[in-house]
C-alpha cells in the first residue's frame, strides 16, 4: 500500500487525455509537510481535473510515477529554505538549474506559493515562470497560454506567456546596477513587447479554499481545512499577509461555509479554520452557534489565529468543547505606543479581557506572539511587555502562558519594507527570556539568526543567486551565509546593505516592477505615519 492509497480524496481528478500535457507538480518538502499545505493541495487538484494535463506528485521522499515526457515542472513554493531541495529536485528531473541553461527540450519550470509572490527575486534564476496571485485565476490562464504555443521554441513561449497578467518571466527583464555592490538603478523589459510591470492577480469570488484530500500522513492527521476569510482589513504595518493579499474577503456562512464544512466533515472528524485572522470573518458568531450544535460533538476544532479582541468567552467555550485546549494570539509588544506606530488597534486592557475570557471558557493556554525590534522600539517597551505578561499572569491564575517571540523581518509590499533589522534585537530577546522566565511564564524566542536569514531573503535580489548556490553545501546557518558572502566580497553588497541597512523611499527596490494590491504613495503614507509617532 503506497502513501498515496492512503488519501482521502474530495474531488474526481479526471482521466487524461492523450495528448494531454506531461507535469510534474513538486512540493519542495517531505510528503507529510507537502500534503499539509492547502495552497499545494489546491494547485494540484486544478491541474488533475483537468483532462488537458497529465500531473504526478514529486515530494522529496515519494513520487507518483511520472510522465514519460514532461512539458512542465512546478513548485510550490512556501518556505524560504526550501530551496535547496528545488535545487534537489531539478537535478533529480535531469534539468539545468539555471533556466538561461534550459535548452528547448527541458520542460517549463514553474513556481508559486508565498515565498515567491513576497519576493521572488532571490530565486528569478532558477525559474522560467513564476505565477504572482491567486492560483484560481492564474492556473487556467497559463495552462490555456501554454497551449497556444505548446509546439513553439522556448522563447516564443516564454514571450507569449508574458502577456498573460500576473504571469512573470525573470529572464525578459533586465536588472542594472549603480555597481556590481551597489545598488538597483533600474529594472527593464528586454524587448519592447515585455510589459515593464507585472500585476500580481487577485482572486474576486466568495468561495474560498477548502481540502481536496484528506490523510493521515499529512503533518496534521485526518485535517481538513477550510480558509475562512483571505488577507485581513487591519494592516498591521509590517504585516505580509494583509498588505500582499488585500482586499479582505469573507465566504459567506451558509452558502459556503457550512456546505464546505459538512462535505468535510463526511470523510474526517478534524476540522481546520484557516485565514490570517479567522475570527474576522462578520458572521463568525454565526460559525460559532453553528459549531456548537449535536451533530458536530464529535468534531476536533484548531483555528489558525485569532484577533486578540474578538477572543470572547463563547469563543473559548466553543473551542474547549470540540477538543481545543489553547489559543495563539498575536498581540506584538506589551507598549501601546509601539502598538500605534506599528498600526495595531489593540490596547492592553483587551488583551487583559481575551486571557480572562479564554480562561472563562475553559481554555487551559494562552500563547502570545509578540515581536522585538519593531522600528521605533526602545527599552521601555520591552518593560511594558514585561509588565503586562505578568498582570496578566496574576489575573489568570490556573490559565498556563506563553510568549512566543520573534524578531521584526521586514517584508516587500509593506510600509517596513524601507526598514533593516535592528541588531540589538538579538540582545532584547535575551533579555525578555531572562526577565520573563523568573516569572514563571514560558518564552520561546525565534533564533534571531533564522530572522537575518528571513529578512536576506526578503529583500533580496538578483544577485543572491551565487550565494544561495554556494550555502546549499555550506548549509543553512547565518554561519554558511556570511562564509558566503566572505567568498563572493566585491560581487555584490553586503549582508549588512541587506538585513540591516534602513533603505531610503527613492531607492529602487528589487520587486519595484512587480504591483501588489496597493500603490507605492500608500505604502509611503503608512511609513510617514509610522515614523511621526515615533518621532513622537
Ligand atoms: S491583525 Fe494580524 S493578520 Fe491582521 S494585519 Fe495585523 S498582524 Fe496581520
Amino acid at each position: 500500500m503506497t502513501i498515496f492509497s492512503r488519501e482521502q480524496l474530495l474531488f474526481s481528478p479526471a482521466s487524461p487525455t492523450f495528448e494531454a500535457i506531461g507535469t510534474i507538480f513538486a512540493f519542495p518538502n517531505k510528503y507529510s509537510v507537502g500534503i499539509t499545505s492547502l495552497g499545494y493541495q489546491i494547485i494540484w487538484s486544478s491541474l488533475a481535473i483537468r483532462s488537458d494535463i497529465q500531473v504526478s506528485r514529486l515530494f522529496t521522499d515519494v513520487h507518483e510515477s511520472l510522465p514519460q515526457e514532461v512539458e512542465l515542472v512546478g513548485f510550490s513554493f512556501s518556505w524560504e529554505l526550501d530551496y535547496v531541495n528545488i535545487l534537489q529536485l531539478l537535478e533529480f528531473l535531469d534539468i539545468p538549474l539555471h533556466s538561461q541553461a534550459r535548452e528547448n527540450e527541458h520542460p517549463l519550470v514553474f513556481g508559486g506559493g508565498p515565498v515567491l509572490t513576497a519576493n521572488p527575486e532571490p530565486f528569478a534564476a532558477f525559474f522560467d515562470v513564476i505565477l504572482l496571485g491567486d492560483g484560481e485565476v492564474l492556473l487556467d490562464q497559463f495552462i490555456t497560454a501554454y497551449q497556444e504555443v505548446r509546439n513553439a521554441n522556448r522563447s516564443t513561449q516564454l514571450t507569449h506567456l508574458a502577456q498573460i497578467p500576473g504571469i512573470y518571466i525573470p529572464s525578459l527583464y533586465q536588472i542594472n546596477y549603480e555597481s556590481a555592490t551597489g545598488p538597483i538603478i533600474s529594472i527593464e523589459p528586454l524587448d519592447s513587447n515585455i510589459p515593464p510591470q507585472i500585476a500580481k492577480q487577485t482572486y474576486r469570488g466568495n468561495t474560498l479554499s477548502t481540502s481536496t484530500v484528506v490523510t493521515e500522513e499529512a503533518a496534521w492527521e485526518n485535517i481538513y481545512m477550510v480558509e475562512v476569510v483571505r488577507s485581513c482589513p487591519e494592516m498591521c504595518r509590517f504585516c505580509l499577509a494583509s498588505y500582499l493579499t488585500l482586499p479582505f474577503r469573507t465566504p459567506s456562512v451558509e452558502d459556503s461555509l457550512i456546505p464546505a464544512i459538512d462535505r468535510g466533515l463526511k470523510v474526517t472528524n478534524r476540522l481546520g479554520l484557516l485565514g490570517a485572522s479567522v475570527t474576522q470573518h462578520p458572521e463568525f458568531d454565526s460559525i460559532l452557534d453553528r459549531l456548537a450544535e449535536p451533530q458536530y460533538e464529535e468534531v476536533r476544532l484548531s483555528l489558525s489565529s485569532v484577533r486578540t479582541n474578538t477572543l470572547t468567552e463563547k469563543l473559548a467555550k466553543t473551542l474547549a468543547m470540540r477538543d481545543s485546549r489553547s489559543i495563539t494570539i498575536a498581540i506584538e509588544s506589551g507598549s501601546e505606543r509601539l502598538r500605534q506606530i506599528i498600526n495595531k488597534k489593540l490596547n492592553n486592557p483587551e488583551i487583559l479581557q481575551a486571557a480572562t475570557n479564554a480562561l472563562a471558557g475553559g481554555l487551559k493556554a494562552v500563547k502570545f506572539y509578540a515581536m522585538v525590534g519593531l522600528p521605533g522600539e526602545q527599552e521601555n517597551d520591552l518593560q511594558e511587555t514585561v509588565s503586562l505578561l505578568k498582570k496578566i499572569k496574576s489575573t489568570t491564575t490556573g490559565l498556563r502562558l506563553t510568549l512566543g517571540c520573534s524578531t521584526f523581518v521586514p517584508k516587500a509590499h509593506t510600509p517596513f519594507q524601507w526598514y533593516g533589522v535592528q541588531h540589538q534585537a538579538e540582545k532584547r530577546l535575551k533579555s525578555l527570556e531572562k526577565q520573563l522566565r523568573i516569572q514563571g511564564i514560558d518564552f520561546r524566542p525565534e533564533s534571531y539568526n533564522w530572522s537575518v536569514i528571513q529578512a536576506l531573503i526578503s529583500r533580496g535580489d538578483r544577485r543572491l543567486t551565487g550565494i544561495l548556490e554556494l550555502t546549499r553545501s555550506y548549509g543553512d546557518t547565518l554561519g554558511s551565509f556570511k562564509r558566503a558572502f566572505k567568498e563572493l566580497k566585491g560581487q555584490l553588497p553586503t549582508l549588512d546593505y541587506y538585513v540591516h541597512q534602513d533603505w531610503s523611499i527613492e531607492q529602487v527596490l528589487p520587486w519595484q516592477h512587480i504591483l501588489g494590491p496597493l500603490p507605492q504613495s500608500t505604502l509611503v503614507k503608512h511609513l510617514q505615519d509610522a515614523q511621526s509617532y515615533i518621532e513622537g
